[in-house]
């Protein structure tokens, strides 16, 4: 039931964070005005609107003008949906559950624009970066808030450094971002984050340049590898955490 629910709200969920993703590098509203076509602007209707579903009773094409939806709308809704589901499978309807769904849907939409876009907006990590400050005053009150200063300078910094010293391998919204997934998971959660963001990104790399996808000068953006490691540790965190701090287990 837990995991049904959590697929559920996730694919609601997701099909507002595709909108998050279209707009906000755009800087428009994400409520107003309501989802409409890309190219003949006519509203979508309640039908329209219900994630996945919707895309498969309209065969992916506006009712209107015929025009095709991207396939990544669905895509991006049933993965919401399987995100959600397991995060709440794992942690259940807590704080800790609500902590990391917020973090992970952060993390969806950083590594939608970054993708579509190379940038990762401010809007999208710095006011986002107070919120996980403060839910640390839930778990463990001023301590907790302070554990997660320790974990946003610390995530920050290690990004920063490594900006400075690769000269444009990583950028400022790389920082910001780092910085946020330690305001939410602290400094072994971030960490560890950033690790497996490290050697993800260098398998798919290398993936990459072995097919000829890209060329060893090409850029490949950052972000999307902070995503899938904070998404990772957000719900196998209790298992990773330990493999990359094993002096910890004690
Ligand atoms: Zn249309």
């Amino acid at each position: 039931m837990l995991k049904l629910s959590g697929f559920i709200v996730g694919t609601i969920l997701g099909s507002f964070l595709g909108v998050c993703i279209d707009r906000m590098p755009r800087e428009e509203s994400v409520v107003a005005p309501g989802s409409h076509c890309q190219k003949c602007g006519a509203q979508l209707g309640v039908l329209d609107l219900i994630p996945v579903l919707g895309y498969v009773l309209t065969w992916g094409r506006c009712r209107h003008c015929g025009e095709r939806v991207s396939i990544w709308y669905p895509v991006l809704e049933i993965g919401c949906g399987l995100l959600y589901a397991g995060a709440l499978g794992k942690h259940g309807f807590t704080l800790s559950a609500a902590n990391f769904l917020i973090l992970i849907s952060l993390a969806v939409v950083a590594a939608g624009i970054d993708l579509e876009h190379r940038v990762i907006p401010d809007r999208l990590t710095i006011p986002w970066m107070v919120v996980g400050l403060l839910m640390g005053a839930f778990f463990r009150g001023f301590q907790g808030i302070l554990s997660r200063v320790l974990g946003l300078l610390a995530c920050g910094g290690l990004v920063f450094l490594i900006a400075v010293l690769s000269r444009g391998g990583m950028g400022g919204g790389d920082v910001k971002f780092m910085a946020l997934v330690g305001s939410f998971l602290g400094f072994l959660g971030g960490i560890t984050s950033f690790v497996l963001a490290c050697i993800i990104g260098a398998i798919v790399g290398v993936i990459l340049i072995v097919l000829g996808i890209k060329s060893r000068k090409d850029e490949i953006p950052f972000g999307p590898f902070i995503s899938v490691g904070t998404i990772i540790v957000c719900i196998f965190g209790d298992r990773i955490i330990p493999l990359v701090f094993p002096w910890l287990r004690l």
